[in-house]
């Protein structure tokens, strides 16, 4: 199932994606379905008639892991971390699909980071790596967008990663997702920049939520970021960034300096 989170007016709705790609069409449902037993309303909008909003706006968090793949650690003259690195992003971050995410003048190196991100769909602590499907509501695209230059000269991540806008979400949650060996690609102007698979992570998605719940109690709509493959790089003002995930969709977000 694929939960949308849109608004036509004033009033964001969420419903479900149905159709083939193209000709997609949203039933929407009453309430929010990270809350309550998704139930159609009986209305039907088209796809293209709405303004899509992020899927989820995280309460508490958004947990971010660094390094998660050996080709991107290297790529920037990193080791592999032994256990998983953790960062927290604030939710005050989080746009949804083609809301333009804005470069403060303080950074000279904004780069992309195309990741899949785990949504989580029920309070837990300490979850068992068997367990784990159970506090998983869904899957959605992510853009990890970093300040480069203050990542390496503020040490801590919290500016370089925590910028307003910083965190695109998107285009919807997908609930269904193997997401064993799936396919993340980023796509720069059109030009493909990284493309890479989730099985190529040094810690798979059990082991991160897991590892994450034995720090944090995590929250229905908590989302985790599960690392970025290969191919990070510059983006610059009037550039636009789209991260395609095997399964999801593609999240496109344009870029712009304030
Ligand atoms: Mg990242």
């Amino acid at each position: 199932m694929r939960i949308v989170r849109y608004t036509i007016g004033d009033q964001p709705s969420y419903g479900v994606v149905q159709g083939d790609p193209g000709s997609e069409w949203i039933a929407a449902v009453a309430g929010d379905p990270l809350y309550t037993q998704v139930s159609g309303t009986g209305e039907r909008v088209e796809l293209a008639d709405v303004r899509l909003l992020a899927p989820v706006i995280p309460r508490s968090k958004v947990i971010g892991i660094g390094r998660n793949y050996a080709a991107h650690a290297a790529e920037l003259g990193n080791d592999v971390p032994e256990r998983p690195l953790m960062f927290l992003i604030p939710n005050t971050a989080v746009i949804g699909p083609d809301d333009p995410v804005v470069i403060p003048s303080v950074v000279t190196e904004a780069s992309y980071e195309g990741e899949l991100a785990v949504v989580i769909g029920r309070m837990c602590k300490d979850v068992p790596v068997e367990k784990v499907d159970d506090v998983i509501f869904g899957y959605t695209c992510a853009n990890d967008v970093t300040a480069r230059d203050l990542q390496q000269s503020d040490k801590q991540w919290a500016r370089a990663k925590g910028f307003d806008t910083f965190c695109p979400l998107g285009p919807w949650i997908e609930t269904d997702l193997d997401h064993r060996d799936v396919r993340v690609q980023t796509r720069l102007d059109g030009q493909t920049v990284q493309d890479g698979s989730t099985s190529l992570m040094i810690f798979d998605i059990p082991t991160l939520v897991a590892y994450v719940s034995s720090a944090f109690t995590l929250l229905p709509g908590d989302v985790i970021l599960t690392g970025t493959p290969a191919g990070v790089g510059r983006v610059e003002d009037g550039q636009s960034v789209e991260v395609e995930i095997d399964g999801i969709g593609t999240l496109r977000n344009p870029f712009v300096r304030r």
